[in-house]
This record gives structure tokens, sequence and C-alpha cells, in this order.
């Protein structure tokens, strides 16, 4: 509740000035407030003018304020606590260059369909908008819209409640993502009376209502399905965010579609559920004659759904998202079905139930399971392997064995090869517990993730970075310590971006551009803020490394050495990366 602002020089003052002064309050109670009523409990950020208060006072008041290093990282965390809960996670910046680097964040935000609020303070719109060169002078709201799913800026405190419900409401309703709200320092500032205040909040009723889809849509996907020889069922992030995991599991298990998970989808079946056909994704994109889309969108991720990937049979499309236009937005969807994805799921579920739909035959199970059975060999063949140094599959390996004994942890997954590989490598239990490169395939997502995963769920953190990736967000490691959260972050170190063996061919005193320090202890790092440093040589070593780490719940870090010529250009995204003629040779 909003803290009644009273003047304690002014006891001696007349009795009518004092209940006029004790019946107001500001701004910054009110954002509080607002985001209190709403059960909103943590804000991610960076203080600063004009927003130091808003944190202090935060605090103050109940609320946690994690303080970060850098926006972008706190605009991470916010996003992924977003993904976690369905609830937007609050990002709090200041003006200009914070607000930019948390419009990073932001927009990466809304490119996954996560939901958060970055909240920024802001200059003096009187200023601002004629360019008379404020303090971190800068048109923040317009710069916001192009990367949010809506922006939105308060001037009257009376407008507060307004501007939050609005923001909370467009974060998570439909498709989520982020939102931008614009607070001037003038506003915060702002007082009001205070019943006034309390009235102009509002408690946001059903935020992300039920979108139930259309019968005929319903019947239409079955009627596809129905005619299916080799249906393949598609798991997205957007599953995975849907908190719908019952439905997902009976509608699988039921209809006895076998799947494929989506990175982030991993988990929300056991990988190692009979019907998952990870070990033979190949197989089954190209052979799939009938393919259900659930919370995913066919983008570069899926190639399109058209190519090679995608093999000679004709395919048709099943698609679950709660997002019209996504429909045919690569190719044409024959069955598109609108709606939240519990909705969906369980009314696909009611009609294969209520007869007339048979299970797949064993001739596409079985050649699956085949092929699985066929690759997870090959698979455990080079995971066998004990090369000194290590490569990545060795001392994914050691991770591997280690992850399996706490399926509840969360993984954070960044890097090229490190992203590659852990993702094939790593079997996930639970849902929700892999947070990765996303929908950009993004670097630097590391420590922010990490943070917004422990300090929302309370369970441990393994990030899993490459030398790479982790250097985009490793100060925070900082923030780790300081707020003891029990993160074990693993930097597979191999001297270099993609790997350490480049050399510059001028002969030069400049290392080629992909190079790193070589030998660096990334451990060492860690140990200056007082967490626990290990380097690890051996798959040996790392998994008691790890295994430690995670027992004692202590900000731990692990300098993996890895063989630096492992590890291929871009990871798996070499067809990406455009190479000159001259390199190639
Ligand atoms: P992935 O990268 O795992 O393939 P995407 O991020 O591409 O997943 O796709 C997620 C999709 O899920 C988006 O198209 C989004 O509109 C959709 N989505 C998100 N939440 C829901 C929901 N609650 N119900 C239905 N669809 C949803």
């Amino acid at each position: 509740m909003a803290e009644v602002v009273s003047n304690p020089q002014s006891a001696t003052a007349n009795d009518t000035l004092e209940e006029k002064k004790a019946e107001t309050t500001d701004g910054f109670h009110l954002v509080i407030d607002a985001l209190k009523l709403n059960d909103i409990h943590t804000i991610f950020g960076l203080v600063g003018i004009p927003i130091t208060d808003l944190a202090r006072l935060a605090q103050a008041e109940g609320m946690r304020f994690i303080g970060f290093r850098h926006e972008q990282h706190a605009g991470n965390a916010a996003a992924i606590a977003g993904y976690m809960t369905k609830k937007p996670g609050i990002c709090l910046t200041v003006s200009a260059p914070g607000f930019l680097n948390g419009l990073t964040a932001l927009a990466n935000a809304t490119t996954n369909c996560f939901p958060m609020i970055l909240i920024s303070g802001s200059s003096e719109r009187e200023i601002v908008d004629l360019q008379q060169g404020d303090y971190e002078e800068m048109d923040q709201l317009n710069a916001a819209k192009p990367y949010a799913k809506a922006a939105y800026r308060v001037l009257h405190a009376e407008d507060i409640g307004v501007g939050i419900a609005r923001a909370i409401r467009a974060a998570v309703s439909g498709r989520p993502g982020g939102v931008y709200l614009d607070l001037p320092a003038k506003l915060l500032a702002q007082t009001i009376d205070a019943v006034k205040a309390q009235q102009s909040l509002i408690k946001v009723v059903d935020a992300a209502p039920s979108q139930l889809p259309a019968p005929d849509s319903v019947k239409r996907a079955i009627d596809v399905l129905k005619g299916a020889k080799r249906p393949l069922i598609l798991l997205g992030k957007g599953a995975a965010y849907a908190q719908a995991d019952a439905e997902i599991r009976a509608f699988v298990e039921k209809s006895g579609i076998p799947y494929l998970p989506m990175s982030m989808a991993k988990g929300l079946l056991p990988d190692t559920h009979e019907q998952s056909a990870s070990a033979a994704r190949s197989f089954v994109l190209q052979e799939a004659d009938v393919v259900v889309l659930i919370g995913a969108r066919l983008n570069w991720l899926l190639s399109h759904g058209k190519g090679k990937t995608w093999g000679a049979a004709p395919k048709k499309f099943v698609q679950i998202d709660i997002s019209p236009t996504e429909i045919d937005s690569n190719v044409a969807i024959a069955a598109p079905v609108i709606g939240d994805i519990g909705s969906c799921v369980s009314a696909l579920l009611t009609e294969i139930q209520s007869g007339g739909f048979t299970k797949p035959s064993v001739e596409w199970t079985g050649a699956i399971t085949e092929r699985k059975s066929k690759n997870l060999a090959k698979m455990a063949a080079t995971l066998e392997q004990n090369p000194s140094p290590m490569n990545f599959h060795s001392a994914l390996r050691a991770i591997r064995d280690v992850l399996k004994t706490r399926p509840d942890i969360n993984v954070v997954n960044e890097g090229a090869n490190t992203l590659d590989y852990a993702r094939s490598i790593i079997d996930m239990y639970e849902p929700r517990k892999r947070f990765d490169s996303g929908t950009w395939g993004i670097m630097g997502i590391g420590m922010g993730f990490a943070i917004g995963a422990a300090v929302t769920s309370g369970k441990p953190v393994v990030a899993i970075e490459g030398d790479s990736a982790f250097g985009f967000s490793g100060m925070e490691l900082e923030t780790i310590c300081r707020y003891d959260l029990p993160v074990v972050t693993i930097v597979f170190n191999n001297n270099g971006v993609y790997r350490g063996t480049d050399v510059n061919p001028t002969g030069g005193k400049d290392v080629a551009p992909t190079v790193f320090v070589k030998g660096a202890r990334y451990d060492k790092m860690i140990e200056a803020f007082g967490g626990v440093g290990f380097n690890a040589e051996t798959p040996a070593q790392l998994t008691k490394a790890l295994l430690e780490g995670i027992a004692s719940g202590k900000p731990t870090l692990i300098n993996a050495v890895i063989d630096e010529a492992a590890g291929t250009e871009s990871g798996r995204l070499t067809n990406l990366n455009p190479q000159s003629a001259a390199m190639k040779k």
C-alpha cells in the first residue's frame, strides 16, 4: 500500500496543513503499489538517475530488487522469469544508454514470445521533444516501439495504475511479448492525493484469458490427422510456456504420434520418452506426411518448413497457435487451430478419444525406433571416447550423467558448438527447465537467464557456456555472488570463438579474429567475488567439480579445458556464414 508521505518537520504546523500532507503519496510509491497489487514482487534492474529511489522504495516495501552490472542481463533475467511464470518479468533501467542496453533484452523477449515489461526512467518530455539537450536525452518511447509488442508512457501520477495494467495485459495476453513503459523523472516525484491514488490502481482481472478454438477448426485438424500415414508432433517453446503439460502429454500418449521437441520444449515430456523422435530428427522431418505444430513457428530453426530438411514427401501441417497471423507465414497450413494451447490440445484430445482415430502404424513407429537405436548407438560410441584434452562430447557426457540424477535443475545453454552438442546430449526430464539462445540463436543470454531462473525457481542452475558466449555476460558473476545464488557456470574453454587454432595469416602481432587468450582461467574470475572456482581437465574432474558445486549451492565456476582444435566454424550454422573464397583455401 502507498506509504503516506509526511514531513516530520511539520509536526508543529496547523492541523489542516498536516492532514493535507498526510494524505498525499507520489509516483514512486504508486508504481510499487500497482506492481504489488498485481502480484509482482521482483524487479531486475540497474539503478541510477532517475530510478534509484524507485529501487530503494521497492525493497523497503517488501519487493525483491536484484541489481545487475549491465541492463541487458537484467532484461534477460526478467524475460526468462516471465517465460517460467506466465507473469511479466520486470526490468528497471535508467534513461538513454541504460534503456538502450535493456532494449536488446526487450527485443529478444518479444522475438521469443516471453512476457516482460521494461520500465525505464526518462528525461523531461518538454526538453526531449524540443531536442534542447537534456541529461541523457532520448525519445525512448519511439525508440522502443519497433522492438516491443506495445509501448506506453505515463505523464500523470493518477494514470500509473492504468499504465501498469495495460503493460501487464499487453505482455501476457495473446502472443506474449515485451512491453515498454516510459516513466519520466517528473512523474515519479509527482505528489497526488493518497485516496485518489489508491482508487486509480487496477488489479488486472484475467490478464491472459483462455482462447477456445473454433469447433470447425478442430474438426478440420482431426480430419487431416485421420488421413495421416506418418504423423509427427512438433512441440515448441510456446507449448512449454502454456503450462498445459498434462494435456500435451495426454494428447501425445493417447494419439501415439511420435514427437520432436524444439530445444526449449525439451523436458515437456522426458527426453527418454519412447515416443520421442529426437534421435531420428532428420528422418522424421523428411518422412512425415502430417506435422502437428504445437507452439512452434516454421522459422529458420525449422528451415521454414521446406527444402532438404523436410524431404521429398509432401507435407500437410496442422498448426496450433494463439496468433492467427502466424499461420501461412512460411508454407501453407492445411489446418490452423487458433487458441491457447491448453484449450486447443484438450479439444483435439476429446475428438481423438471419441472414436474413429487410429494410432500410427507400426511400420512408421517401428522405422523411427530402428533409426533411433542406430543413431543412439553411434552417439554412445562417440561419447565413450576419452580424448585428452577433453572434447565437447567427453565433457558433455560427464555433465549429462550428473544432471540425470537432478531433473529439477535448471539448465542454461549458449554458445556455438557448446549449444549444438549440449542440446542433443543433455536430456531434460521436466518442463521449462532449459533456457537457451532461442529464436534468434544469440549469445549473451547466459548469466541473465541463469540469475532469472535461480531467483524465480529457488532451484539450482547449471549454465553450460561456450567461452565466447560467456564473455557477453561474465561480469554478472559478481551479481551471482552478491545474491549468493546456486548457479554453477561451466565454461567450455577452447581458447576462442568456435575454436582457438586460427592464425593471423600476415604473421603480425595481433591474433586471429576468432582467438582469445590461451589457457585463460575463467575459474579465477569467480574467486575474485568470493565464489568457488574449479579447473577441470578431465571428465572425472568435471564430474567432481559439478557435483560439489551443486551440493554446496554456492556460486561456482568450472573452467572446462577443451581441445582448442575441437569445434566447427559457426557450430551447425556453417551454411549461414558466408565465407570468402580465399579463406576457404
Ligand atoms: P520454438 O522456437 O520452440 O519453435 P517459437 O518461439 O518459434 O517456438 O514458437 C512459439 C509459438 O507459440 C509462437 O508462435 C506463439 O504465438 C505461440 N504461443 C505462445 N504462447 C502460446 C499459448 N499460450 N497458446 C498458444 N500458442 C502460444
